[in-house]
């Protein structure tokens, strides 16, 4: 798009010829009329809907293809300028197709910044691990999620315009100056992000990065989807596997569409086929799969190039589901010694396995006990609380009203990290 257009959405590509019709094409967004709307899918998992008739006020339009719209008797720049208000407008009222619930697409001009809310953008706890999220939600409802994410989720998720994430990563990136791992640790099932295989090739480009790491639950992967990633030499599959009998998989998962063998075949194929070893990570949670642990090894060890065992122990978390206790560290640890030797497998992984540096702090513009200005941008996880604005970083205000772009006065009641939560001071 030139650059002297108004563009209030940045996700627009547009590709168009010098014609009298005006013709917009859209990576990112697929059409779907049906009568009385038009239904606009954002990367097949979030969707809005724009009435018939407001579009008709634009001008005449069709619909070429999919990732198309013309208006035949409108000039280029100004079906466009006038497009992009009305999708402006109606990505207010964004939806995750899978569980209906409210999504925010976080894009260049959105007014939000990447660093500031653990749930999408960009983490740097200051180590050479950088996050990144580019959005949320899950195709699953594990009984341990340790964020309650899922298909019973009823938290506003968020997508990640995937050039704005790989501009801000790039920065920090040339901030840190050493060579780093961007993990991808979603609030949620990454490969749901249908963005991911580019962001992954653009990953593998910058010469910083040396792995690129990706925890997945792998309903979403196959054969072939594992072929096209192989090409990828820097990733990392981190997969979930908590079960091998069938029923007690499907319990986990929380979903009865859960199938543990596709699952299996997945990670099979990744340890034939990814230039990187996987790593499948089992959830020992008390009283659901104690006895699967030993199964999984045997799974594992039966593969001919065997992927790292990494099992974690359940953790309580306060937002997270609690389907029992936390076993003592002691006991869990004893229980791996006694696995390792009976198996002769290593489970304990520590710092020294995953090759993590403290890197140097990254400025936070403010601090804990500060009061600051900021303007509210959108709704954040939680009901009740949103995200405010101030000097390029986003702040989590519980107990505040959503108006876009009022301004209210916080108190900084948390920085660490560069993650800050605020509290109205006044509004
Ligand atoms: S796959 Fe991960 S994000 Fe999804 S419900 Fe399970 S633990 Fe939570």
């Amino acid at each position: 798009m030139p650059e002297s257009l108004y563009q209030p959405i940045s996700f627009i590509k547009c590709h168009f010829k010098k014609s009298l019709m005006a013709t917009l094409t859209f990576e990112t967004l697929t059409f779907r009329p049906n009568g009385t709307a038009v239904g606009v899918d954002l990367l097949q998992g979030f969707t809005t809907s724009i009435p018939q008739e407001e579009l008709e006020q634009i001008g005449k339009f069709d619909f070429p293809t999919a990732h198309t719209i013309t208006f035949p008797s409108l000039p280029q720049e100004k079906a466009e300028t006038k497009f992009s208000f009305l999708l402006e407008k109606y990505f207010d009222t964004l939806k995750t197709k899978i569980t209906g619930n409210k999504a925010t697409y976080v894009h260049k001009n959105s007014g939000l910044p990447l660093i500031g809310n653990v749930a999408f953008g960009i983490v740097y706890r200051n180590s050479s691990i950088i996050e990144i999220k580019p959005a949320t939600s899950c195709n699953l409802d594990c009984v341990y999620c340790s964020i309650s994410e899922g298909l019973s989720s009823t938290k506003n998720d968020f997508i990640v315009e995937k050039d704005y994430l790989v501009e801000e990563l790039k920065t920090l990136i040339d901030f840190v100056a050493e060579p780093v791992e961007v993990h991808i640790g979603v609030q949620g099932e990454p490969f749901l992000y249908t963005d991911i295989e580019n962001l992954f090739a653009d990953l593998e480009e910058l010469p910083a990065v040396h792995t690129v790491s990706i925890d997945t639950n792998g309903t979403l992967l196959n054969r072939e989807r594992i072929d096209r990633l192989s090409r990828f030499s820097k990733l990392q599959l981190n997969l979930s596997l908590d079960a091998i009998d069938e029923g007690t998989a499907k319990i986990m998962a929380g979903t009865k569409s859960y199938n543990v063998n596709h699952i299996k075949d997945v990670i099979a194929s990744a340890a034939a086929k990814m230039p990187r070893s996987p790593i499948v990570a089992p959830v020992l949670t008390s009283g659901y799969n104690e006895q699967e642990l030993e199964k999984i090894i045997l799974f594992i060890k039966s593969l001919p190039r065997q992927p790292i065992l990494g099992i974690q122990n359940f953790l309580q978390y306060k937002t997270g589901r609690t389907p029992s206790q936390e076993l003592p560290w002691k006991d869990f640890y004893a229980l791996l010694e006694q696995l390792e030797q009976k198996h002769e497998i290593k489970l304990k992984l520590g710092k020294n396995d995953f090759n993590v540096k403290e890197t140097k702090e990254l400025p936070r513009p403010f601090r804990e006990g500060e009061v600051v200005r900021a303007t509210i941008k959108s709704i954040d996880r939680f009901p009740r609380s949103v995200i405010a604005v101030a000097q390029n970083r986003t702040i989590s205000v519980p107990n505040c009203e959503f108006r876009k772009d009022k301004k209210i006065t916080v108190k900084i009641v948390r920085d660490k990290h560069n993650v800050f939560v605020g509290k109205v001071a006044w509004p």
